[in-house]
């Protein structure tokens, strides 16, 4: 279980951020100084939308780049392999160090705060997501019986299309940035 986060963290840190991660820091910056707030809420667990420049990410599936024991609970940013010989920088126990993300079961991550933005929200955008993993999949049913305009950017209709006011299709690195231009945020 180790080396395959392990794994995945590598190539992570070997990605790089393409035109929408961009896109919506760009965005996120420009609302920010009207007063305003992009929220910006990811299922991803890798660091592309802080390296593209955003701000205050909030990770629902967790963050590969940072470990957690699961003794006392300490958690660290960290980029390098997590291996069972590694001490807990907390407690300096041995073997219970894991990457500090969702498992399969688990909770997803601060979902008061999401439920608590979604609430203050005038649009919900759904980017690059398949509709059928929830809670995040219930979003948009949430969006829309609270009055918030609802749009998915996607590369096909997802589980959750029809539910949507409105859509664009295709890869996000050309959706993204033409639809946050479209709103005067690129
Ligand atoms: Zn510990």
């Amino acid at each position: 279980m180790l080396d395959f986060y392990n794994w995945r963290r590598r190539n992570a840190l070997a990605a790089e951020p393409n035109s929408a991660h961009r896109a919506l820091a760009r965005a996120q910056a420009r609302l920010a100084s009207m007063g305003g707030r992009l929220f910006l809420c990811t299922q991803n667990v890798d660091d592309l939308h802080e390296r593209g420049g955003a701000e205050a990410v909030t990770h629902m599936h967790g963050a590969l780049l940072r470990a957690r024991c699961t003794g006392c609970g300490h958690g660290f940013a960290c980029r390098g392999d997590i291996l069972r010989a590694d001490p807990c920088p907390g407690c300096a126990r041995t073997g219970t160090l894991r990457p500090d993300i969702v498992w399969f079961g688990e909770m997803p991550m601060h979902l008061e705060a999401i439920d608590a933005r979604l609430r203050e929200a005038d649009l919900f955008v759904a980017i690059g997501t398949s509709g059928s993993v929830y809670p995040a999949a219930g979003y948009v049913m949430q969006a829309r019986s609270l009055g918030i305009r609802t749009c998915e950017l996607n590369l096909e209709p997802s589980d959750n299309a029809v539910l949507f006011d409105e859509a664009r299709y295709g890869p996000a690195s050309g959706t993204v940035p033409a639809f946050l231009a479209d709103l005067g945020l690129a």
